[in-house]
């Protein structure tokens, strides 16, 4: 299995004290790498540093707002003084806010937009200076159904992950020639704090059942085989991909 293994490779996952972003790290971890550990929140991220440590991995953290373009600068100029580098990139830190089109206000609009899509055009873009003069570098951003499809009540979300399907096609066919592959994985519906409320709602869960062939909600850590996949060389010969992970909801009529 030694094309998937992650040993001496850096990895920074966005989002990752809790969710998705978590399972991500510790499967990265579990893989060979060292991982970094981000959110905004400086507790939880010690607090997941700590726990990934006592799991016997080699982790640490570095808090930072994703939509702050002076933060992400403070971070890799931090890094480059430190003699980090980030050889994977995983664009996982997002937000969601529900509420009908005509009542979305554009400060909302904006904030989904900057966080789940923004943030990852300026992060990407980081990381891919130092991965172009490397010569390598592996980037996952994270889509969603909602790359594809739409729902109502998730607008700006929908629009800022159509966005991250077509910037990771747009990353592909420019920095593979520098030996960078970015991809992305399309998480269906997983229990994370992001879904509690339609964890909690009745009429979603039936409405959702009815929908999706696996006929159950998706684990965060199902998310690591495609991780780890997206982040070896295993995948070197991938790029502009979205690889959907959703118990074959996208594949429903
Ligand atoms: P959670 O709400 O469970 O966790 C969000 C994570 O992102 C936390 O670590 C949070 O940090 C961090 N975060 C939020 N805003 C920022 C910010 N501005 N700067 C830095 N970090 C931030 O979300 P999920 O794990 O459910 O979602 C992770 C990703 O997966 C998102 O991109 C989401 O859109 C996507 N996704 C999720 C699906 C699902 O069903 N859950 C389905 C499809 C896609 P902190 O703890 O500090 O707040």
């Amino acid at each position: 299995m030694a094309s998937f293994d992650l040993s001496g490779r850096t990895a920074l996952v966005t989002g990752s004290s809790r969710g998705l972003g978590r399972a991500i790290v510790e499967g990265l971890a579990a893989a060979g790498a060292r991982v970094i550990v981000n959110g905004v929140d400086a507790a939880r991220i010690h607090s997941a540093v700590g726990e990934l440590r006592a799991a016997g991995h080699n982790a640490e953290g570095v808090a930072f707002d994703v939509t702050s373009e002076a933060s992400i600068l403070a971070a890799f100029e931090k890094f480059d003084a430190d003699g980090v580098r980030i050889d994977i990139l995983v664009n996982n830190a997002g937000i969601q806010v529900r509420k009908p089109l005509v009542e979305f206000s554009t400060a909302d609009w904006r904030r989904v937009i900057e966080t789940n899509l923004t943030s990852a055009f300026v992060i990407g873009r980081e990381a891919a200076k130092r991965m172009i003069a490397r010569g390598h570098g592996k980037i996952i951003n994270i889509g969603s159904l909602g790359s594809e499809m739409a729902r109502p009540t998730v607008g700006p979300y929908t629009a800022a992950k159509g966005g991250v399907r077509n910037l990771t096609r747009a990353m592909a066919v420019e920095w593979a020639q520098h030996g960078i592959q970015a991809n992305a994985i399309g998480p269906g519906y997983m229990l994370t704090d992001m879904n509690q409320a339609l964890i909690e709602n009745a009429e979603f869960n039936s409405w959702l059942m009815s929908r999706i062939p696996s006929k159950r909600w998706g684990k965060p850590d199902e998310l690591v085989g495609a991780a780890v996949f997206l982040a070896s060389p295993a995948s070197d010969y991938v790029n502009g991909q979205i690889i959907y992970v959703d118990g074959g909801m996208s594949a429903a009529m």
